[in-house]
């Protein structure tokens, strides 16, 4: 079998190129030359590391274009999105690029006269990182801005889909000057990866976005060598839109989560939850915009949704829809396909399913598609039954006019991320991150540089 990763285009199943596997020998070696790189990184003085990180940002903003169509080429989501994701990429480079200077120590009033308290933050060490396709660019910028304006050293190894928008980010740094052996990546399947990077004495950490199973691995793996570990893992969003809400805006905001992407982000809408008495107009009206979207090829200027990244995730949204229809529900859109399994892609056109069983498999897991599934609820108290009924605790949404009603919500969802009244709420100033089995730690603002920086406490003494 040829040494090579096979990137093709999801929206046409054409080959784009073909990408060389790095061999266990060169991992390792990759490993060790990041491991020695840290001695020197973590000496260049924090304004450097600034600078050179914000040189980086300028140079991906230069090539904003060519990166979109790449990732457009590699993941298929439309060329807007993919200009869209350039920009939210940048910004993490921009907003460590700042907080790179700012990783205060302190001090502390000593218990007598003869001693001094002074605590310091220094860099973890060789950061090594697994990023998923859904955002090939944003998921190794959000990990790899923060660890270099820490002073760690960092090797990130991207999807098997969508290496090539990584592969470029990275060369556009050593453009910037950033060196070679402080940011790396390597390509070659997860499973072989992740042993040889929770192995690897050189790691000091492990930066993992993904889905919940391989993190619990990674978690598991890491303990062996006790290695720092943040995990971005799976979500299963709950969107509930109570009675008083503005139905127009919440329909708009519920379109701009659930099918961004295609439906495949960690944070979309999962399970759309309606109070019982606007149930019908809500799901009306959200069927009747959904039928509006444009599904195609990601590079036709009008596609707003493109396609399934493989036939694996085409199945499953496949079967969670033929399974939600079996037990029950209402088809109002979609439940279309366009897919040649030969050629190799895979579109499903925007579903909306009403009266969806609670049991649903759709309700149970995380869909990574452009469904909607929508329930209706009686009391405040129910809709957060529902909201809260899963182990994932990643983003929630709720669309509320009333303030007591958005205070509960606020106050018993148990999700990292909520969205009152906001379909849109990431952002590289914002603290990213779920809990339960959606994950440990948080990327994004001040939060996001802390993962990668240990405390040293020091104490003077006889003085
Ligand atoms: P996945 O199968 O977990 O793959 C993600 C990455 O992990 C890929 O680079 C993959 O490599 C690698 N991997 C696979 N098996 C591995 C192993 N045994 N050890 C180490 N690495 C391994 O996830 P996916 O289905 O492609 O991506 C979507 C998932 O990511 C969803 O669950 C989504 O919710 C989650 N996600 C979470 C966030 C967040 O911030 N919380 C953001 C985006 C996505 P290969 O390419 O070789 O398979």
């Amino acid at each position: 079998m040829a040494n090579v990763l096979k990137v093709t285009n999801p929206a046409t199943g054409e080959l784009i190129q073909e990408v060389r596997i790095n061999s266990e020998e060169e991992i390792n070696q990759a490993l060790k030359n990041g491991h020695e790189a840290f001695n020197k990184w973590r000496k260049v003085n924090a304004h450097e590391r600034s600078r050179l990180l914000q040189k980086w940002s300028g140079i991906v903003q230069d090539h904003k274009e060519e990166i979109a169509k790449i990732m457009t080429l590699e993941n298929g989501k439309p060329l807007a999105e993919s200009r869209g994701e350039v920009d939210y990429a940048t910004s993490y480079i921009d907003w460590y690029a700042e907080e790179a200077k700012r990783t205060y120590g302190r001090t502390i009033p000593a218990n007598t006269e003869s001693k001094r308290i002074i605590i310091s933050r220094q860099p973890v060490g060789l950061v090594a990182a697994i990023t998923p396709w859904n955002f090939p660019a944003a998921m190794m910028t959000r990990k790899a801005a923060p660890a270099l304006a820490a002073g760690c050293t960092f090797i990130v190894k991207p999807a098997v889909e969508t290496p090539l928008t990584t592969m470029r980010l990275v060369e556009l740094a050593y453009e910037a000057g950033i060196p070679k052996d402080v940011l790396q990546y390597v390509n070659a399947r997860g499973s072989v990866i992740g042993d040889i990077f929770t192995k690897s004495e050189y790691v000091r950490k492990i930066s993992f976005t993904g889905s919940t199973p391989i993190g619990k691995q990674l978690i598991k793996n890491s303990a062996d060598t006790v290695k720092h570990v943040t995990m971005e893992l799976g979500g299963h969003a709950p969107l509930i839109v109570a009675e008083d809400a503005d139905l127009d805006f919440a329909v708009q905001q519920t379109i701009l989560t659930k099918y961004r992407n295609a439906g495949q982000t960690c944070v979309c809408a999962n399970r759309i939850i309606v109070h019982e008495n606007i149930v019908d107009s809500f799901s009306e009206k959200l069927a009747e915009a959904v039928k509006k979207l444009k599904v195609g090829n990601g590079l036709e200027p009008d596609t707003q949704v493109g396609p399934i990244i493989n036939e694996k995730g085409y199945e499953k949204v496949a079967a969670q829809i033929q399974d939600a229809i079996d037990k029950g529900a209402e088809v109002l859109a979609g439940n279309q396909f366009n897919v040649n399994k030969e050629q190799g892609y895979f579109f499903v056109y925007p579903t909306v399913l009403k009266n969806v069983s609670t049991d649903a498999d759709i309700m149970q897991e995380e869909t990574f598609g452009p469904v909607a599934p929508i329930v209706s609820f009686k009391t405040l108290e129910e809709a957060v039954e529902i909201a809260n009924s899963t182990p994932y605790g990643l983003a929630a949404y709720f669309f509320t006019n009333d303030y007591r009603t958005g205070t509960y919500f606020h106050d018993h969802l148990d999700f990292g991320i909520i969205g009152w009244n906001d379909g849109g709420p990431s952002g590289a100033h914002v603290p990213f991150g779920g809990m339960k089995e959606s994950g440990l730690g948080r990327e994004g603002s001040i939060e996001g540089i802390e993962p990668y920086l240990e405390t040293k406490y020091l104490s003077i003494g006889n003085l």
